[in-house]
């Protein structure tokens, strides 16, 4: 039986971190030993909030690969692409454009949001209010079957099985709806205890050595009311903690207790926790060190991709065009 197909992208706007590791690339890992993946590097949606300095945009696209490859994923198991080499999705975005009523793009929260956080930056543009129809045109063109998203993304799908209900209401069953593959995001806080960001500088890169990642948790936020190994802690308060339930699972509950007893002293349990995370880190920094000495295979991975996605997406385009009767 033919496996179902999932689209999923992300935008080369800088160094992906462990929480984007966590939150999405480890998934991607797995599904794509279960459906036929298509991941895009979404270039076209960078310039939807970055249009205004893009120098380094193509250092970003092949980084964004590289880290992909180093967290596991394989050209041989799935398909990874540039959307911009892709140029059906451009042409199929443009049709939906035509039959999209505005207020369903006005009504996606994350517009009103990102418009608020980006307050300063002149993104009341075409293109930032259209990105949402953009991802729309990226999932439909391959007709996929699922599209792996956390609950706060699912305003996104809905518009995307939206836009197709309408196509295919006016012009006929072109474009299934794709269904959300819900998955569950494990939350990594940055080493200062909020939200792992870039721009927080709080964030551990993928790309980092043994010696940041030593260097990181030791930066990172305890207990403060915590002054002696003999004192009792409040794990619950505490970022170690916080990455020890996630990295060391195993023996959580351990720490917890020898944390509240004043037996376990912050100095071993963040020693503990470095090689847990160096040890976890080694295998991506060995596959990455191969893959940035060889700059070719990049290349022939993103044509590849390039080739496998223009198939489906010319067949789906071609489909389009002749149920709205653009071309006979
Ligand atoms: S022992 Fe570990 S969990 Fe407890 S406060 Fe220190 S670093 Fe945090």
């Amino acid at each position: 039986m033919a496996r179902q197909r999932i689209m999923s992208g992300m935008r080369p706007t800088g160094r992906l971190h462990l929480g984007n590791y966590l939150g999405a690339l480890e998934n991607w890992v797995r599904l794509q030993d279960t459906y036929d993946c298509f991941f895009a590097i979404v270039d076209w949606h960078a310039l939807t909030t970055g249009y205004e300095d893009t120098k380094d945009l193509t250092a970003n696209v092949r980084g964004l690969l590289v880290d992909w490859l180093s967290a596991g994923l394989d050209p041989e198991r799935c398909t990874m692409y540039l959307q911009s080499d892709v140029k059906e999705i451009a042409e199929l975005h443009l049709l939906l454009s035509m039959i999209t009523p505005i207020a369903w793009l006005e009504r996606v929260p994350t517009y009103k949001e990102q418009l608020q956080q980006l307050e300063g930056r002149e993104i009341h543009t075409y293109g930032f209010l259209g990105y949402p129809m953009l991802q729309a045109a990226d999932i439909l063109i391959f007709k996929a079957g699922y599209v792996p998203v956390g609950e706060d993304q699912l305003p996104h799908l809905e518009l995307t099985r939206e836009v197709a209900r309408r196509f295919n209401s006016i012009y006929g069953p072109v474009l299934p709806e794709p269904q959300a593959l819900l998955t569950e995001v494990k939350l990594l806080p940055g080493v200062d205890g909020r939200k792992m960001s870039k721009s927080y500088g709080n964030d551990i890169p993928m790309s980092a050595d043994e010696a940041v990642v030593r260097q990181k948790v030791q930066m990172m936020i305890t207990d403060p009311a915590r002054i002696r190994k003999a004192d009792p802690g409040h794990p619950d308060v505490c970022t170690v903690h916080a990455f020890h339930k996630i990295f060391s699972s195993e023996r959580v509950q351990e720490i917890a207790e020898g944390c509240v007893k004043g037996a376990f002293g912050c100095v071993q349990c963040k020693r503990d926790l470095a090689d847990r995370l160096a040890g976890r880190i080694g295998p991506l920094a060995e596959r990455r060190r191969y893959y940035e000495s060889r700059p070719e295979v990049l290349d022939d991975i993103l044509a590849a991709g390039r080739d496998k996605a223009r198939k489906w997406a010319a067949e789906t385009v071609e489909e389009v065009r002749r149920a709205m009767r653009i071309q006979q």
